[in-house]
């Protein structure tokens, strides 16, 4: 395994750069190849962007494609299911959306579309989802089925270090974990590995940019603060992961260089200032 293959399940566009937008980068640089599959195309999310003339499903796939493209995937495939939209809402009834998809179904569609890959590595997301949409907690059911279905070593679980966010002045997804501030993400005792974004922070931010349908209003690549960057850093720089071996003696060598033990971790990240250029 000099060239690991790593699949990253994603359920909807700009996730990739939110949740893994640096360890993509940082696999890349690796030399590893680096496989994307959306669960869906995002068709259900929101925007205040004029779509002219596209279905928001349809921006939102080329936003992704532009977006991996940026970060150097290798290959992106699309699983085909309809958005589920948040939990609550009509459209989580829809019998073709993501998240009522039987799980067997689910892996048995990825074993299919990626057979002539070999794929030694499967990320998903943690048990909550990271933050409890119905279609990322489906990531999370589909995460260990697709690893055994496509014959992967290693599960990789995406999530957000719950105890660092909750020591910010403003946590970010304040308005959705108020209920029950423990399911979203997961503790540091949970977390296992992270990616240090400093150095890959840049092409994660650049990435990010071709969502242009999802970002904020005052989100300008082209003219900003680094407070703005900063504050995007603070929360979203580092990424986080639950590590599980599936395969007895496979070896985690190969993934060492990029997933750092959690120990190792050294708090919030500095200013994004020497990482960026021409902020
Ligand atoms: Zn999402």
């Amino acid at each position: 395994m000099t060239r690991p293959t790593i699949l990253f399940l994603h359920a909807h566009p700009d996730d990739e750069c939110i949740l893994t937008g640096a360890t993509i980068a940082g696999a890349v640089d690796a030399g590893w190849r680096v496989l994307v599959a959306y669960g869906t195309r995002g068709d259900a999310g929101e925007t205040n962007k004029d779509l002219t003339g596209d279905t928001l499903g349809e921006r939102r796939t080329r936003e992704a494609l532009s977006a991996c493209a940026e970060l150097g995937v290798d290959r992106v495939e699309w699983l085909g299911y309809d958005d589920s939209g948040m939990a609550g809402t009509e459209t989580t009834g829809n019998a073709e959306a993501f998240s009522n998809a039987s799980l067997s179904e689910v892996a048995a569609r990825i074993g299919r579309t990626f057979s002539d890959e070999r794929i030694d590595a499967v990320v998903g997301y943690d048990r909550h989802g990271t933050y409890g949409h119905p279609d990322h907690v489906q990531v999370h059911a589909i995460t260990r089925p697709t690893a055994h279905e496509v014959g992967a070593s290693w599960v990789l679980e995406a999530t957000y270090n719950r105890d660092y966010l909750e020591s910010l002045d403003e946590h970010p997804y304040s308005g959705t974990v108020a209920d029950d501030p423990t399911a979203f993400g997961a503790s540091f005792d949970e977390v296992t590995h992270f990616v240090e974004g400093h150095e890959l922070f840049a092409r994660k931010d650049a990435a990010i940019a071709h969502h242009h349908s999802q970002v904020p209003d005052d989100w300008d690549p082209d003219n900003r603060g680094i407070e703005q960057l900063d504050g995007f850093a603070r929360v979203f720089g580092t990424e986080w992961y639950i590590t599980h071996r599936i395969r007895g003696g496979a070896d985690w060598s190969p993934f060492a260089s990029l997933f750092c033990d959690k120990l190792l971790w050294s708090g919030a990240p500095p200013s994004m200032r020497e990482y960026v250029p021409d902020v």
